[in-house]
């Protein structure tokens, strides 16, 4: 893993310490423009749903078709991509993409992990293993889900991992710097990350107050919103607009969608101001 600072010691345990890492990346490190593209917006069983005749999974109109959640992130030099799921494989074919430098993991469910093996494509155009960074949790959950790609016989055309695990420390991936954010998905911890003025947290319903702080100064940050009702480990839409009022960011769009939410148009047209629902191919410039 290459380290913007190779003398700056590494050696955070202590999450304050940590806290005053990330400002530092924030505050002195320069961020490469990016371009961000949604691949998904969807929640687990995306939208439509199998089987579901409901007036969101029969809509015509192409917002309210949701892949499983999922986000590419490409500077000029660096293409990553955050999760895949089960439509990582049509995702990449949708967006053309030739080129993948990293998958980045937010957590060890199966709607953002059930696609990796279809990265044994890049392994095979780049002659190289697939950069893969996650925290120990999800590492286990790859090491369990994909055990044939972690013996020691490696037969031909199993997947390249060279698995990187990741901290609360940031870390760089190519030309992108990369600062990870703990949030809450009822008990279990998953990976937000903040990329210069953006932060991306999916599958949260609790956010702590250093992570708050880490994610406080963004311009833009998509969140998960996933139905009016509440739910055991997902924002509702009212707990993600005050969650992102609260953080102050301008510019939101809200993402990991239930088709039980409503259509798009009629649920964006009730939003605040600054605040959208994300869709797929929706693509975000940052400079
Ligand atoms: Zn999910
Ligand atoms: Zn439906």
């Amino acid at each position: 893993m290459q380290r913007l600072f190779p003398n700056w010691k590494q050696k955070k345990i202590r999450s304050n310490l940590t806290f005053l890492h990330s400002e530092f990346y924030i505050c002195r490190v320069s961020y490469p423009p990016l371009k961000i593209t949604f691949l998904g917006s969807g929640t687990s069983s995306g939208v439509p749903m199998i089987g579901c005749g409901c007036e969101v999974c029969t809509s015509p109109n192409k917002k309210d078709k949701r892949l499983r959640s999922s986000i590419l992130v490409k500077s000029e030099k660096t293409t990553l991509v955050v999760d895949t799921g089960p439509d990582f494989r049509y995702q990449m074919l949708r967006e053309n993409i030739k080129h993948l430098d990293a998958v980045l993991f937010t957590h060890p469910h199966k709607d953002h992990m059930a696609g990796l093996d279809d990265i044994r494509s890049f392994n095979f155009l780049n002659q190289r293993p697939m950069d893969v960074y996650a925290d120990s949790l999800t590492e286990e959950a790859l090491r369990r889900d994909f055990y044939y790609a972690f013996t020691d016989t490696k037969y031909p055309g199993i997947p390249q991992l060279d698995l990187h695990t990741i901290t609360l420390d940031p870390f760089v991936i190519g030309d992108i710097p990369v600062i990870p954010i703990l949030v809450w998905h009822l008990k279990m911890p998953v990976m937000g990350f903040r990329f210069g003025k953006f932060t991306y947290i999916t599958d949260a319903n609790h956010i702590d107050t250093e992570s708050k702080e880490k994610i406080k100064g963004s311009e833009i940050l998509v969140l998960n919103a996933l139905r009016k009702q509440k739910h055991i480990s997902h924002f509702t839409l009212d707990e993600a607009v005050a969650m992102t009022i609260e953080l102050g960011v301008p510019l939101a769009y809200f993402t990991h969608i239930s088709h039980q939410l409503g259509l798009h148009d009629v649920i964006e047209s009730g939003l605040p101001g600054g605040i959208h629902l994300a869709y797929d191919r929706l693509v975000i410039e940052l400079s």
